[in-house]
């Protein structure tokens, strides 16, 4: 392994949020080695590869399979993967399934959904910008809905991140909107909480990534000003991407 196969790996790790990484000594199986005896070469590490060198939705998909590699795996209906345009220029990452995503096996099909699809293409359109809902990619950071909706567990992440890394690496689009603090944490590696993070632009693996709030919070009475605050975030990216 050579020192750029090396930073990729590392990167991929932080990226899926393991801050740590421990090298194990090799087990004592050789007898130890005399003076007179030559000393062996040490054997190269082998690691699984990031991600298929000829990677598509549908390979990520297939490699999913029906997965058990969590315990969300146990009270899921569908996986809900993602949607939308594989060649999409930007891309909306929430949190995790709901109970009518769960159903429909589709990302942001329910209440919160319905005011996405409204952010999206309300705002696209005064802002003269002609984008429809089919046009942009959205998935969320865990692929099976957590038991009534809680946050998805940072284990739960890590196993679901590898998905959502070769995701985001074979649409590789323009920007990246997190949608709520659990994905702009999963995504940009951050501690803060959305209120801090939102309207300001972070990084994954060199693609934008714009915070806002997620559509759930909108939906809760009294958030006028988070609404307006959201409105603004979703302008700049629509800008961003597609001016
Ligand atoms: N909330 C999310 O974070 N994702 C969905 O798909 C639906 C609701």
């Amino acid at each position: 392994m050579d020192a750029e196969q090396l930073r990729q790996y590392l990167e991929f790790y932080q990226d899926l949020g393991v801050k740590s990484l421990y090298r194990r000594t090799a087990p004592a199986l050789a007898p130890p080695v005399t003076e007179s005896a030559p000393v062996p070469a040490p054997t190269p590490m082998q690691l699984p590869p990031l991600a298929p060198s000829d990677d598509s939705l549908l390979k990520i998909i297939e490699d999913m399979g029906d997965c058990r590699r969590c315990r969300l795996h146990e009270g899921r209906n569908k996986i809900v993967f993602g949607v939308g345009d594989e060649k999409a220029p930007l891309v909306f990452v929430g949190e995790g399934p709901g109970a009518d995503e769960d159903v429909q096996g589709l990302p942001f099909v329910g209440r919160a959904g319905q005011l996405l699809t409204q952010m999206i293409e309300g705002t696209a359109k005064k802002e003269g910008i002609e984008l429809k809902r089919d046009n942009v990619y959205i998935c969320n950071v865990v692929k099976c809905r957590p038991p009534g909706n809680r946050t998805p567990e940072a284990d739960e992440m890590e196993t679901c991140g590898q998905f959502l890394y070769r995701q985001l690496s074979v649409i590789r689009p323009k920007a990246i909107c997190a949608l709520g603090g659990t994905a702009a944490r999963a995504v940009t590696g951050q501690k803060e909480g959305v209120t801090k993070m939102r309207g300001k632009w972070f990084k994954w693996r060199e693609i934008p990534v714009m915070v806002t709030y997620h559509p759930s919070y909108l939906l809760r009475p009294y958030n006028e000003a988070a609404k307006r605050e959201a409105w603004e975030d979703l302008k700049k990216i629509l800008h961003f991407v597609y001016d």
